[in-house]
């Protein structure tokens, strides 16, 4: 570990009530503050890995709500990832489930093909009316609980989404546009970053991107043969894997050669963005990586949005505030829309526990902090939810699922390309996923 980072925590606590497991435990063991004093006992040899120290360190949901707040800058995300990566390993008693973890992270990610396999038997899972005669009994409690929650999370699956030519609309638009600052002479050539489980779980979302960056002229691939990010290598600890994920993106991407790369999952935009600082060869790629929300924004295109008469809340997720520091952004497309009232809720910020594979490894944890979230928003009785990340997504829908509420969650891109369509939508023609 860092020494010399671990080292530039000053002490002084101000990350305490910002951090949502101090927030609920009060156990100064389980803030930034004593995490880090943890991480520097071990790497300084003064104390142990032992399995109280790793439950203090795996409860770190690594939302990075530590890192915005920090007045002495300390890299926490960096830190408690190099931790996992450096001493996970050596737990005892959890050796086996540390190898367990990472053939299935590596083996089922890193293949696109499989993950679709698998999005198609649980489609059949759900259709065939299986799920509800299962639900119905208490089978479920026959298995691991990592295994009912992943149940309990599952949205509706929808068909297979291959990205046709034809579905990616390729436009032959030639427009000027602004590239933070530098003109463009022609229309900027996006490349979509799909992911792992977002067009397994929510083709919809990439097709929402899709029809808005082909509205505004621009020449939008999704280059096959990518795979997933690793970004959820990444945070269980296993950064050796999640770079030879990037590895062979690198390879994909570069022969595309595109203008940015574009994605839609908070996580993966901030492992994209920040992964070149271990991997020096990834510069170029991680320099073309956007959220979404920010490739609007800064690119500025000048589309006609129709009015959408709804009460919107949107919320922060974790990776796009505190990793990539994208606040204002999705705010500020979402209020070019006509008549689209957007509702600021009490703590936008606090996080839902998805946080990757969180909510199935520390579903207590979870579900306390999903508690916690959903009554910051749910008094405003919004008619939509809107957050920029798959994962989020997945976790809110539970706790409203749960709640008996229905309220549809929608990424800010499905909102803008339900104004851009050319009739002005009504509430009832809202999507019901919930
Ligand atoms: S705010 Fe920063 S410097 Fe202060 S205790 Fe937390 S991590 Fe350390
Ligand atoms: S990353 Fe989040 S959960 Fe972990 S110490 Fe920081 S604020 Fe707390």
């Amino acid at each position: 570990m860092d020494l010399e980072k671990l080292k530039t925590c000053v002490h002084c606590g101000l990350c305490l009530e910002a951090c949502p497991t101090y927030r609920i435990l009060k156990n100064e063991a389980d803030s930034p503050r004593g995490r880090i004093v943890l991480m520097r006992g071990i790497a300084e040899n003064r104390m142990k890995m032992t399995s109280e120290v790793f439950g203090h360190l795996d409860s770190c949901l690594d939302c990075r709500a530590c890192e915005t707040i920090c007045p002495a800058g300390v890299s926490y995300g960096e830190l408690i990832e190099q931790a996992r990566m450096e001493t996970y390993s050596t737990v005892p008693g959890s050796i086996l489930n540390f190898k367990v973890k990472k053939i299935f992270l590596t083996q089922i990610l890193g293949h696109p093909t499989l993950l679709k396999w698998i999005g198609q038997l649980l489609r059949l899972y759900q259709k065939s009316g299986l799920q509800s005669m299962i639900q119905k009994t208490q089978i479920l409690k026959l298995f691991p609980e990592s295994l009912q929650k992943a149940e309990t999370l599952l949205p509706e699956i929808p068909p297979p989404s291959n990205l046709t030519k034809s579905k990616l609309g390729i436009s032959k638009h030639s427009a000027l546009h602004q590239n933070s600052g530098e003109t463009m002479k022609q229309s900027p050539r996006i490349s979509l970053f799909r992911g792992c489980a977002a067009p397994v779980l929510f083709p919809q979302i990439e097709q929402a991107v899709i029809q808005v960056l082909s509205a505004a002229g621009c020449e939008v691939r999704a280059p096959q043969n990518q795979i997933c990010c690793g970004a959820l290598l990444v945070h269980s600890g296993f950064q050796k894997e999640a770079l030879n994920f990037i590895k062979k993106n690198l390879e994909v991407f570069q022969k595309e050669n595109p203008d940015f790369i574009v994605t839609t999952a908070a996580g993966c935009g901030s492992w994209l963005k920040e992964c070149s600082k271990f991997l020096p060869e990834a510069k170029r790629f991680s320099e073309k990586i956007l959220d979404f929300s920010e490739l609007i924004h800064y690119l500025d295109f000048n589309l006609s949005y129709k009015p959408l008469p709804m009460r919107v809340v949107y919320l922060d997720a974790c990776h796009l505030l505190h990793a990539q520091k994208i606040k204002d952004e999705p705010r500020q497309l979402l209020q070019r829309i006509p008549e689209l009232k957007l509702l600021t809720p009490t703590h936008p910020d606090w996080c839902c526990g998805s946080a990757g594979i969180y909510n199935l490894t520390h579903s207590d944890m979870a579900e306390k902090l999903l508690d916690e979230k959903i009554k910051t928003f749910i008094e405003l009785n919004p008619d939509a939810i809107s957050v920029g990340n798959p994962g989020c997504a997945l976790q809110i829908r539970k706790g409203l699922k749960e709640r008996g509420l229905k309220i549809p969650i929608l990424h800010p891109a499905e909102l803008l390309q339900m104004s851009l369509r050319k009739e002005s939508l009504l509430h009832e023609k809202l999507p019901k996923r919930c």
